[in-house]
């Protein structure tokens, strides 16, 4: 592992397919040649300097297109990535196929632990090398999404802004401008609409296709194994649903009639649902700059070994949370391995979001950095729900400094972040469903589709009010959730690991320093464990086991004075 450096530094040259294969060769030759666990176990880290190479080359090239869609180069970049990946794919599964059937597969499994055999077990079972023309349109469907909507410009209160600039205006404390807001969003995507039901129905049937080569009859089980669930089934998951339905959603309904008494308004209308009180929510006290100043001296009276974590993000670099003409939407972090160095990516709009999403993608990318020297490499980042402890866990363990970003507002900024929570667990399990139906009807037509998502939206969000804006209203809300695009089935992962880091905010109530001790431990074993595992040894309880949202939402409630 080589030490910090400068975003800058960072470069990874494009690969060569037919080197990498000549190097692919060498590892097989290597590896059958292999005498003895030592030997077996140098091949495997050869092997895994190689891989962490090409993912950090990878990365680079994602994050390059995500920063400007425009650039013809980052674009030219980003399609050779696309072309090559299900091929670098095969030669990685080629590896897995022979550890996993060796004949001292038990021995290997001791020295590099089971977990990686778990995860090498999904990648092998969720790919064939016939799947490669399908993986590569994948990619490319996958792509158009992003670049369409990065494309997108509407219109509010004569500005034109980009969809990621549109939450600034969805949360103004004027009624009109919210309303606006939400017309012009909507607007665009009734637009769209067509193209995007078009890149959605063709997303359905390359992977239904895909996972009927595999053998499998629907794509959600090809989707479980490309996620690497292990340890829970679809079946956990419909019962944590309805667990949310039965739990979550009644207390959520109260907690949105409250809104709307606060709020004055009669009904709550949808635009209305971004914001918690009449004089808008509370904001944080300066620009970009100035909060960049706030995050470094938060972190450095969190102490050790989250100071210097965040100095090194900082001063490096390795922070773009700017939104700006071009740039992809959303946030996320990513990292590249072969440096260590995990990489922040957000779009600031000034709104209390910009702390959300910041806290959140810091508690992954302190993750990934306290993991960057656990081998395999595989283990730097763990299986989504479980990154996801992580970054929802640290949004609430930054509370007691909220002072810094919104003086006195911050208690404020501390209820409404809480119910926030609460009113996301409904949303997170409706779009996870959605994608179960969709994926079991992958010949449903548009129609059929907009209905699903609307009888599932009267289900998780029976106070949902739509109005006028006819596009959202006939159920294609989905048409802006990009996961549902780009990431299949990666939704209930926040929903579980929200009932995981709502554990960490009740033990943070009672005792700060054991609950920060613990997330940092937790944090500190990567992804050497599954999900459940991991859950276990951090003192939490399963999601998925009776009782530990009801235990949860009791804490919640008295929390907001239901
Ligand atoms: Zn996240």
């Amino acid at each position: 592992m080589t030490h910090p450096v400068e975003f800058d530094q960072i470069t990874a040259e494009r690969p060569e397919l037919a080197s990498v294969e000549a190097e692919y060769d060498k590892l097989r030759a290597a590896w059958d040649a292999a005498d003895g666990l030592d030997a077996r176990l140098s091949v495997v880290k050869a092997w895994d300097a190689l891989t962490t190479q090409l993912e950090t080359w990878m990365s680079l090239t994602h994050l390059r297109f995500h920063q400007d869609t425009r650039d013809p180069e980052a674009n030219a970049a980003r399609d050779f990535a696309d072309e090559i990946e299900p091929k670098l794919t095969r030669l990685a599964v080629d590896v897995k196929r022979a550890i996993l059937s060796s004949p001292h597969r038990a021995e290997l499994e001791e020295a590099l632990g089971g977990q990686a055999f778990v995860l090498w077990e999904a990648d092998a079972a969720a790919f064939e090398p016939k799947l490669q023309d399908d993986l590569v349109l994948e990619n490319k469907l996958n792509a158009e999404y992003v670049a369409l909507k990065a494309a997108a410009r509407v219109t509010i209160q004569g500005e034109e802004v980009t969809l990621a600039q549109v939450p600034r205006f969805a949360s103004a404390p004027e009624r009109a401008v919210r309303q606006e807001a939400a017309e012009a969003l909507w607007g665009w995507a009734e637009g769209a609409q067509h193209h995007l039901d078009r890149i959605y129905a063709d997303m359905v049937q390359v992977r239904t296709r895909q996972a009927r080569a595999l053998g499998h009859e629907t794509y959600t089980p090809l989707g479980y194994l490309k996620m690497q669930r292990s340890g829970y089934t679809a079946e956990d998951v419909a019962r944590f649903r309805r667990q949310i339905v039965e739990r979550v959603v009644p207390v959520a309904a109260k907690l949105s009639a409250r809104q709307a008494e606060t709020l004055g308004v009669d009904p709550l209308m949808v635009w209305d649902e971004a914001i918690f009180d009449p004089s808008g929510n509370p904001k944080p006290a300066g620009d970009h700059d100035w909060m960049l100043d706030r995050a470094v001296e938060m972190f450095d009276r969190m102490g050790e070994p989250l100071a210097s974590f965040f100095r090194m993000m900082n001063d490096g670099g390795f922070l773009d949370l700017k939104a700006r003409e071009g740039k992809a939407g959303g946030g996320f972090c990513t990292s590249f391995p072969s440096y260590g160095t995990p990489f922040i990516f957000a779009n600031f709009n000034g709104t209390k979001n910009d702390v959300e999403v910041f806290t959140h993608e810091a508690g992954h990318a302190f993750q990934n950095w306290m993991s960057r020297s656990i081998e395999p490499s595989c283990y730097h980042w763990p299986t989504y729900e479980a990154c996801e402890i992580h970054s929802m866990s640290l949004e609430f363990l930054t509370w007691p400094h909220m002072e810094l970003f919104f003086g006195d507002d911050a208690e404020r900024f501390r209820q409404v972040h809480l119910t926030g929570a609460v009113l996301f667990l409904p949303y997170g399990a409706c779009v996870d469903h959605f994608q179960h139906w969709v994926y079991a009807n992958p010949d449903a037509t548009t129609q059929e589709r907009r209905n699903a998502w609307s009888e599932l939206e009267a289900t998780y969000m029976p106070w949902r009010k739509w109005g006028h804006l006819d596009h959202p209203a006939t159920g294609a809300r989905w048409h802006l959730q990009t996961h549902i695009f780009t990431y299949p089935f990666y939704y209930i992962d926040y929903a579980l690991a929200q009932a995981c880091a709502l554990q960490f905010w009740d033990q943070s109530q009672r005792d700060p320093k054991d609950a920060l001790e613990r997330y940092v431990a937790l944090c500190s074993k990567g992804g050497s464990g599954a999900f459940l595992e991991l859950v276990d040894a951090a003192g939490l309880r399963s999601p998925f086991e009776d009782g530990c949202l009801d235990a949860v939402m009791e804490r919640v409630e008295a929390a907001l004075g239901l």
